[in-house]
């Protein structure tokens, strides 16, 4: 046996090795993150103006800046048990395609019927909801991945989903509205005649295909016009990036059992969720000057909130009605282009990824679709894995980190969260196999319009 076998393909961790707590990583951040602002008085958030939209445990996580261990209820640690440990796969068939020194990893999220990571918060989020004795929750979904993780986890505490799904996703992606139809979801495209907001949007715009923003005022809307429901939300507030830690624990104990140090971690950065989840404990680490790491954020050129965004307090909904977050943004009224990268296409960042990425913490850079599409087939070709193309993103800057270390002859190590399949995204692929696959990359025109039009705070 090489020296390099001695490594498996695969590292799982004993079912009592996984974490009994989440790491919430504001506690070890100098600048904490910017708190949320009531978009009415420009005053920083309490906890009771949040309650009547969202879980109040979910609140307190919300506004936590203080605990770094927040532990895993034994209720969510069971059902984590089904399809976590995820596994740390060593990617030796990629390393030798490559021809590569270098030594890469990746964390597999896709091994759950939802197809990605965002489980690991939906079923935190249905757990609170469940123990608060609520009827149900309200979420709205685009390309589907969070509705659908919902949608399993309020089967599994029997508490009933409404989601509003963006009508032209609605119409493209009738099998994952079946996927949440069969746990028991209610799925509504949006605009829909069922809300105020939706009613006035269709009244105004008869034909309109609908949008995130819109989807969004209308699960706000239902869930505070119907007792016992709250809004929850699968991307950029602190309390999803607490679950998601669940990633990076899982990720640093695997690398730890066999003595490994991580040079480099990579992930896609949509709202920022797997990647906050990903870094979280080797971020606290290199916060804490134990460690240090180089941490790199990869968003598509078509929607660039880190790389051309700007850092100030914006909208989180294109609808204005959601409160005032400061991150990295392209102006809650930039519209990105039709990217293949559904997850990926939002107009803001977290803000702790935010608070991070100012302080010169973490990189960013973005990737055109078309080569994020070539470094998923490139790896779905030796890896077995069809990814999806948000977390081809990822697999994009993997692949020219490794093709570096190959021309300089450096051993590094990378680590990247693969966050999930793309079965329900073959008409992306079918694009990209007809060559007709277009990369669209906002003027400085777009992004400066947008940018004019925040929120001006007094
Ligand atoms: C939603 C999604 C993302 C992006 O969301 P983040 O909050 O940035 O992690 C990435 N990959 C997949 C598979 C997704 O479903």
């Amino acid at each position: 046996m090489t020296q390099k076998n001695r490594i498996p393909y695969k590292i799982y961790l004993e079912e009592q090795e996984m974490p009994q707590s989440w790491y919430n990583l504001r506690a070890d951040m100098v600048n904490k993150p910017a708190p949320l602002l009531n978009p009415g008085t420009g005053e920083p958030l309490k906890a009771e103006e949040l309650t009547p939209i969202f879980c109040e445990e979910l609140v307190q996580q919300e506004l936590d800046m203080e605990h770094a261990y927040i532990s895993i209820p034994q209720e969510i640690r069971d059902f984590y048990r089904m399809y976590r440990p995820s596994p740390l796969v060593r990617a030796y068939c990629l390393e030798e395609k490559l021809q590569t020194p270098a030594k890469i990893y990746y964390k597999y999220e896709g091994n759950n019927t939802s197809g990605s990571h965002k489980l690991n918060s939906a079923i935190a989020q249905a757990y609170y909801a469940k123990k608060q004795g609520l009827k149900g929750v309200t979420t709205e979904t685009g390309a589907g991945q969070w509705g659908t993780a919902l949608s399993m986890a309020c089967s599994y505490f029997d508490l009933d989903c409404k989601v509003y799904m963006v009508k032209v996703s609605y119409e493209q992606k009738p099998f994952r509205r079946e996927v949440m139809r069969t746990y028991g979801a209610s799925v509504t495209p949006s605009p829909s005649d069922t809300t105020d907001v939706g009613r006035a949007i269709l009244k105004e715009h008869p034909g309109t295909t609908g949008s995130l923003g819109c989807a969004i005022s209308e699960a706000v809307e239902a869930a505070t016009r119907n007792e016992g429901y709250r809004y929850v939300l699968g991307s950029v507030l602190n309390q999803v990036l607490l679950h998601q830690s669940v990633i990076g624990l899982e990720t640093k104990a695997a690398l730890d059992k066999y003595g490994i140090k991580a040079d480099m971690i990579i992930g896609c950065a949509g709202g920022g969720s797997n990647l906050g989840g990903l870094i979280a404990p080797f971020m606290g680490e290199k916060l804490r000057g134990e460690a240090d790491y180089r941490i790199i954020a990869v968003e598509p050129a078509s929607c660039p909130s880190f790389t051309r965004g700007t850092y100030a307090y914006d909208f989180c909904d294109t609808g204005m009605i959601c409160p005032l977050a400061k991150m990295y943004t392209l102006g809650s009224s930039f519209i990105p282009a039709p990217n293949h990268a559904g997850g990926l296409r939002y107009h803001g960042m977290s803000p702790i990824l935010s608070q991070l990425y100012d302080d010169g913490l973490m990189e960013a850079r973005s990737v055109r679709q078309t080569d994020v599409f070539e470094a998923a087939e490139k790896f779905a070709r030796v890896e077995g894995i069809l990814p999806a193309p948000e977390s081809s993103h990822a697999i994009c800057a993997a692949i020219d980190e490794a093709i570096k270390c190959r021309e300089t002859g450096e051993e590094k190590t990378i680590v990247f969260g693969l966050t999930g399949t793309g079965y329900f995204d073959m008409t992306a692929y079918e694009k990209f196999h007809d060559g007709q696959m277009e990369n669209y990359i906002p003027t400085d025109e777009e992004i400066a319009a947008s940018i004019a039009r925040l929120p001006r705070l007094n």
